[in-house]
């Protein structure tokens, strides 16, 4: 997996996903198979999430939004309602809550591990509340427990955003085998399909939903080999979307799940030189690391520009990074202050002070498992010489 340097005129993105033969392979049996829609591939897709996240159901979805939608839609989110979640999130998530006629209410972050906390949570729970949101963010866990003893006291849902936590572990257990999750295949996240999304839970009958919701709502009906399709028998339920996850992506998911403890050990590895090389560098600091028990998956490397030390705001350092050869993303610009949202003062409550602090300082800087030790150090090298 370790590949040569990029040379110094090589551009290095801030991520790229690890596709080789067998993922080829794989996509080359599915199109010689006769059946490129949703079947085993999907199947085999979701018993391995059973497995790594063991969990007993897993749905997957052509992408985590699909699996935010038909989560929040099968468990009665509707107007009137108001769901806490971080305005430093994913705007998917804020969009399919409004979407579906509720209410997002926005709760600051812990300015460390950019998490929703108990503390920030609690003092936004009304009436109306029905459900909190919170994000294991960059692969780190959530602390959990706290929140869902909240959840719990105040009777309400608690649904994990896991896009960035496949692989993620919290108390010793994988992110996904307690409760309900959303994991997201996207190429930038840990394991792609190209596109796709899987929800993961206890649940049964919130499974069955799901399926259902994700086809049309016709009755679940498994994919059957013999009539390569479901019995023309079946029957419209309620009437449901169209994310169901073609097996020509489901077959690229099953090959990189296969590889998620390797990618994750590299992740870790390249992180750690990071971190080595972070110890004693004052203008640029990464995250804090959560202090409770857990497996980080390294699904992202951020770090925060100090601006009391440079006259450079934050997009202007991303710029002169790129100019030397040096991808970086944004995770994210907080929610609450893209346009639509900013128009809707009504879903802040509390000061998002953490939140807005990390969204001007914040970037992603280059991690995935192709990367070589060395371009840790060219990386390193082009944010000293940018500062200088
Ligand atoms: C990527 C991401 C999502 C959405 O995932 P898709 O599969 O692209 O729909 C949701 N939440 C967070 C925090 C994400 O990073």
């Amino acid at each position: 997996m370790k590949s040569a340097p990029a040379t110094m005129t090589e551009f290095l993105p801030f991520s790229r996903p690890t596709l080789g033969a067998a993922e080829e392979q794989a996509v080359l049996d599915v199109l010689r198979s006769g059946w490129i829609t949703t079947g085993r591939q999907c199947q085999e897709l979701e018993a391995s999430f059973n497995a790594a996240v063991g969990s007993p159901y897993s749905v997957a979805l052509t992408s985590a939004t699909a699996g935010m939608h038909l989560c929040l839609l099968a468990m009665g989110i509707g107007p009137g309602d108001e769901v806490i979640t971080p305005s430093m999130t994913w705007v998917s998530t804020i969009n399919m809550i409004v979407l579906l006629g509720a209410t997002p209410v926005f709760a600051d972050v812990d300015r460390e591990t950019l998490m929703v906390t108990r503390a920030t949570v609690e003092p936004l729970i009304t009436d109306r509340t029905r459900a909190i949101i919170p994000v294991h963010f960059a692969g780190a866990a959530l602390d959990l427990e706290p929140l869902r003893a909240l959840a719990q006291e105040r009777g309400l849902i608690l649904l994990e955003d896991a896009a960035h936590a496949i692989g993620t572990h919290y108390d010793g257990q994988p992110v996904g085998s307690s409760g309900t999750a959303i994991f997201s295949l996207h190429p930038i996240k840990n394991v792609t399909s190209g596109e796709g999304g899987v929800v993961s839970t206890q649940d049964a009958a919130l499974a069955e939903r799901v399926r259902r919701l994700r086809f049309h709502g016709l009755a679940v009906d498994a994919f059957d080999r013999k009539e390569q399709g479901r019995a023309p028998t079946a029957e419209v339920q309620e009437p449901g979307f169209k994310y169901n996850l073609p097996d020509l992506n489901a077959a690229i998911g099953v090959v990189q799940m296969g590889q998620l403890e390797s990618f994750i050990a590299r992740r870790t590895h390249l992180a750690n030189l990071y971190l080595e090389e972070f110890r004693n560098f004052e203008e640029v600091q990464p995250l804090g690391l959560p202090t409770w028990s857990q497996r980080h998956a390294w699904h992202l490397f951020i770090v925060r520009l100090d601006l009391e030390r440079t006259s450079l705001s934050r997009d202007e350092f991303m710029a002169a990074l790129k100019e030397l050869g040096i991808g970086t993303g944004l995770h994210f610009r907080a929610s609450h202050l893209h346009r639509f949202y900013r128009e809707r003062p009504e879903f802040v409550r509390q000061p998002l002070a953490a939140t807005e602090w990390n969204s001007e300082r914040m970037l992603s800087i280059p991690l995935f498992p192709g990367m070589a030790d060395e371009d840790v150090a060219r990386v390193i090298a082009a944010m000293k010489e940018v500062l200088s």
